[in-house]
């Protein structure tokens, strides 16, 4: 029997339940694919989060020092799970380490007593869009994630000619809430980030017009009235309700064509930079740990959670638990707070019965 917990993912979730099992007294192992934790605001360079528009690295650098100092918890930093036998209270995990001379593996074997899966999510890829965006053909088309970095950087200039630009626009819902591609699903944070990044944008280029072309607009809780509002009342947002279909290449301008949906009619509009609110898709790290645990996954490729209203982090496997973006798209304050019942879950079942 061992009661440490396994925690496979070093992000946001895998971070707080790692803490959160360490403070409670129990042992944790932090297994992490990339050379660095944090996860993904780290590593796809996000400017500010939510709330308070708060600097992500800074944000997290305080989480991240207190388990890397933590004796309590055991870092493997590029590392994965290649395998898992084993049962609740008694697992024997199968741990590759990439980080051998000349790119090597070597694989060594843990023992935990519950596994905490917080392997996150994924961008979706714009190649996966049935709309034309040209996203890999025209520089000025970018996404959130590389609009993150641009206002990470304070550069907000047209990748095309290094001009500012006069006119950005954001196509939302793009790769979520689209039966075409399988992805029905709404990604949650998208409507919230690009109206985030639509005032950052309007804070460091004050001249640009800013456009949002929406299906309609999700705000998360607070997101509502403290970026909504102010975005369109403060910075002067332009909000339209419309559905964009092809973004091409005119003279050194690219024109958004779609349908204004409250007017009912054909729209054609010029823009400097296009800014594609890409949606959350389970990583690429989530389904292999999912084939390696042999978890079940949803039909979107999410770890399955069978009673995931009133049992959000319980898979099918007892003693194997989910946290964060793994298990769906999830803002920050779900993602902690998931983590949190997901450590204390697993703690439980190391304990055992009383
Ligand atoms: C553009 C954008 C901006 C956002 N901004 C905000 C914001 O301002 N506020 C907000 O509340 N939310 C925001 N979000 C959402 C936020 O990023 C997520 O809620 C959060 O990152 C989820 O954390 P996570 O730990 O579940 O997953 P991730 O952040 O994806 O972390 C997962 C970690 O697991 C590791 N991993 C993956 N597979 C394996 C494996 N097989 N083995 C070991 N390790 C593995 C990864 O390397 C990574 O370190 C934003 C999302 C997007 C797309
Ligand atoms: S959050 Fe907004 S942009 Fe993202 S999928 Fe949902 S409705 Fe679309």
């Amino acid at each position: 029997m061992s009661n440490r917990v396994l925690i496979i993912g070093g992000g946001p979730a895998g971070l707080t339940a790692a803490r959160h099992v360490s403070e409670l007294g129990y042992h944790a192992t932090l297994v992490e694919k990339q050379a660095q934790l944090g996860g993904t605001p780290i590593a796809s360079h996000y400017a500010a989060l939510t709330h308070g528009f708060r600097d992500a690295e800074g944000a997290f650098r305080g989480l991240i020092n207190e388990v890397t100092d933590d004796d309590q918890i055991d870092v493997r930093l590029n590392s994965t799970v290649v395998g898992c036998e084993g049962h609740v209270g008694n697992f024997r995990v199968q741990v590759a380490n990439g980080t051998g001379a000349l790119g090597s593996v070597t694989n060594h074997t843990l023992d935990a007593g519950a596994i905490i899966v917080a392997t996150g999510f994924q961008h979706f890829d714009p190649a996966g869009e049935t709309q034309i965006y040209n996203y890999y053909t025209y520089p000025d088309v970018v996404t959130l994630a590389d609009m993150e970095l641009m206002l990470k950087t304070k550069n907000v200039t047209r990748r095309s000619n290094g001009a500012l630009p006069e006119r950005v626009c954001f196509v939302q819902c793009v790769g979520s809430r689209d039966r075409q591609i399988g992805n029905e699903y709404c990604s949650k944070v998208c409507c919230g980030v690009a109206s985030k990044q639509a005032i950052e944008i309007k804070q460091l280029v004050p001249t640009a017009k800013v456009f949002i072309f929406y299906i309609d607009m999700r705000m998360y809780g607070y997101w509502e009235n403290e970026i909504y509002w102010p975005a369109q009342e403060k910075y002067k947002v332009n909000y339209i309700k419309g559905i964009i279909t092809e973004v091409i290449q005119k003279g050194d301008k690219l024109l958004v064509r779609g349908e204004d949906t409250t007017m009912g009619r054909p729209m054609e509009v010029t823009m400097d930079m296009v800014v594609l609110s890409v949606g959350m898709e389970p990583s690429a790290g989530t389904r292999e740990v999912a084939q390696a645990l042999n978890l079940k996954q949803n039909k979107y490729g999410f770890i399955d959670v069978p009673h995931e209203s009133l049992d959000p982090t319980t898979t099918h496997k007892p003693g194997i638990f989910v946290a964060g973006a793994a298990a769906g798209p999830k803002d920050l304050d779900d993602t902690m707070s998931m983590a949190g019942l997901a450590a204390l879950r697993a703690m439980a079942a190391v304990r055992g019965p009383n």
